[in-house]
């Protein structure tokens, strides 16, 4: 049997602040995310929901507990070394979009390219523009001549143009509308449909409902882990525990 592409086991994550006792972001979360799965995580502002997507994408380590991303266990790793993961297995896109103001549509595309050993950096930014359906004669255009709906075109495009093993995207509709919204969601789909894993954050219900899966995030721990419809195969690992007292 295949191994999941992510095996998450007893995740916390505390964060200090300066002068009080840490808030636990992250109080015991075990998930396993198989290849080709579209995974919603939803939950209230503050519930650790990017905390969790931080750890899994691996652009931050746990308290405690581990990770395994495609077999390998990251969660002890420097940063360099979760850097060097990233670059090669992990796409990312975030709620405001991050593209670079003074560069076209295209370079913002081709620039992971260049931490890679590729020569040719517009062929494959032009294809990863295409493949999600950003208009052709606006390759040359600047982030800002283009609509939200089109800049976030733009990022999922950089974010895919290494053939990440997964896909994460923070509230990726948070800056658009309802139109560009739903199209950006399907676009997450077609993705997915494609072969790609894909995980969304987000704290809205009708956004996550494109999801094959939707895990629900409380105060730091999963909720519930339940596919959409009935066929799917997810569930839940551990029983949450009862909450632990967080500011003694
Ligand atoms: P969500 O994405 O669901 O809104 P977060 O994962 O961002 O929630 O945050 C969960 C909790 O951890 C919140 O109480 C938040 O204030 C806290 N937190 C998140 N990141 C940090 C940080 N870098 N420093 C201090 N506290 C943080
Ligand atoms: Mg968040």
């Amino acid at each position: 049997m295949q191994q999941p592409l992510i095996q998450a086991r007893d995740l916390t994550r505390a964060f200090q602040k300066e002068g009080t006792v840490g808030v636990a972001a992250l109080r015991g979360v075990s998930l396993d995310i198989e290849r080709g799965e579209f995974v919603a995580i939803v939950g209230a502002s503050g519930s650790g929901k990017s905390t969790l997507m931080n750890l899994l994408g691996c652009l931050d380590r746990p308290t405690s507990g581990s990770v395994v991303l495609d077999s390998a266990e990251v969660s002890q790793l420097d940063d360099d070394a979760l850097a060097e993961i990233r670059s090669r297995k992990v796409g990312f896109v975030f709620q405001s979009f991050n593209l670079l103001s003074r560069t076209s549509a295209l370079e913002n595309v081709e620039l992971p390219l260049l931490y890679t050993d590729r020569s040719d950096l517009a062929g494959p930014a032009r294809a990863a523009l295409e493949d999600v359906g950003f208009p052709t004669d606006r390759f040359s255009h600047h982030p800002g001549e283009l609509s939200g709906g089109q800049q976030q075109r733009v990022a999922i495009a950089r974010a895919i143009v290494n053939d990440p093993e997964i896909l994460f995207a923070d509230e990726p509709t948070g800056n658009l509308d309802t139109t560009s919204s739903d199209e950006i969601m399907a676009l997450f789909t077609e993705l997915n449909n494609r072969g790609r894993t894909v995980v969304v954050v987000t704290h809205e219900r009708e956004i996550a409902a494109h999801a094959g899966r939707i895990i629900t995030m409380q105060d730091g721990q999963i909720a519930s882990d339940e596919p959409r419809s009935g066929q799917g195969t997810a569930e839940v690992i551990s029983d949450i525990p009862p909450a632990p007292e967080v500011d003694g």
